[in-house]
């Protein structure tokens, strides 16, 4: 249940009213908002206590989930949310009806130089965060599987030295200090680790961001509960990230599934973007769905950029050249702007 108070509710009512509700043994949740007092009960509240919520002058509204959502369930904020990306000048707004935002990089970091090339690529394209994975999730146990921590030490000092903040992919809650360590600004959870509730309560507590990408086979509940799990556990925002799900469909690597964000625009506040890379998996491919999830109300883009797409360690084949890369921003700016 989530009590959305009144605006001008006053701050020694909601808090009789939290204290009231912890008194019966119901845990709460104060929501960061600013516009307006909002908790989040988080346990079975019994009847007789609902009809005294519903009648106390602070309560503008009681708002029932169908399920277990709270802190990712749409009523938890006023506003969608937005992430802040980063620190000082560097800090990117993603989310909240900020322009598009544009996340790209290799999808293995590959050495110092490497993404040192790539980052200028980046910059100069106008893509704001930069990515690279230092931990890979492989099919095959054979293929290359990252550098580790030193590949996050290159992707860091990648993004120190150009000026953008850093997106990587996080396997395993023991590896959480090497990206601490590193300052790694955006910690992914990747599709085949969305459910894994240990890693996702281990990296909660970080304090940073997470983008959440969508489960292979996750229904929108399913990955809903994942972010809620990270909120539970304390993490400040989080970032959905569809990526393609598995379909019948084997004339593409997976099937972009854009039908979801205007549905995630009503259950939640988190803001959403879109994988059309790993999505399609041929980079010729990329730019439409691009310009779909922008039309249809995405918050940014995540896609991979290699200068050798045929040399690179993983996923060549849907690598955009750093041209294609400018060109996929800049129409996305220009869309956002025409859409917002
Ligand atoms: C990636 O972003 O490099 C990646 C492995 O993505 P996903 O988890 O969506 O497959
Ligand atoms: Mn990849």
């Amino acid at each position: 249940m989530i009590l959305r108070c009144h605006r001008s509710a006053p701050a020694d009512a909601v808090q009789a009213l939290i204290e009231r509700c912890e008194r019966a043994g119901i845990r709460t949740a104060r929501s960061p908002e600013s516009a307006r007092p909002i908790i989040a009960l988080l346990d079975k509240v019994p009847a007789a206590l609902e009809k005294e919520l519903q009648a106390h002058p602070a309560v503008e509204e009681i708002v029932k989930p169908k399920g277990d959502l709270r802190l990712a369930h749409r009523a938890y904020r006023e506003e969608h949310s937005r992430a802040r990306i980063g620190r000082g000048d560097q800090a990117v707004t993603l989310g909240g009806g900020a322009p598009p935002v544009v996340i790209a990089g290799p999808c293995s970091v590959e050495g110092r130089d490497f993404m040192d090339e790539v980052a200028a690529h980046v910059v100069a394209g106008g893509a704001q965060i930069l990515r690279g994975g230092a931990y890979k999730p492989r099919t095959s146990p054979y293929a290359f599987q990252g550098y580790g921590v030193e590949g996050l030490a290159q992707l860091k000092s990648a993004g120190e030295k150009h000026g953008l903040p850093v997106c990587a992919e996080i396997m395993d809650g023991s590896h959480l200090p090497g990206f601490v360590d590193h300052d790694v600004d955006l910690l992914q959870v990747g599709a085949r680790n969305m459910q894994n509730f240990t890693l996702l309560k281990a990296i909660a507590a970080a304090g940073q961001p997470v983008l959440l990408k969508r489960g292979l086979a996750a229904t929108v509940e399913e990955w809903l509960y994942a972010a809620e799990y990270l909120c539970a556990h304390g993490c400040p925002q989080v970032i959905l990230c569809e990526r393609g799900i598995r379909t019948f469909e084997t004339a593409t690597r997976n099937t972009l599934d854009l039908t979801i964000l205007p549905v995630l625009r009503e259950l939640t506040h988190f803001p959403v973007i879109v994988d059309p890379a790993h999505a399609v998996g041929i980079a010729r491919f990329i730019a439409p769905l691009a310009r779909a999830a922008i039309a249809c109300g995405a918050d940014g883009l995540t896609v991979e950029v290699h200068p050798r797409p045929e040399e690179a360690r993983s996923d060549g084949p849907q690598a955009l050249l750093p041209a294609e890369l400018a060109a996929l921003v800049a129409e996305a700016r220009v869309l956002g702007s025409i859409l917002r």
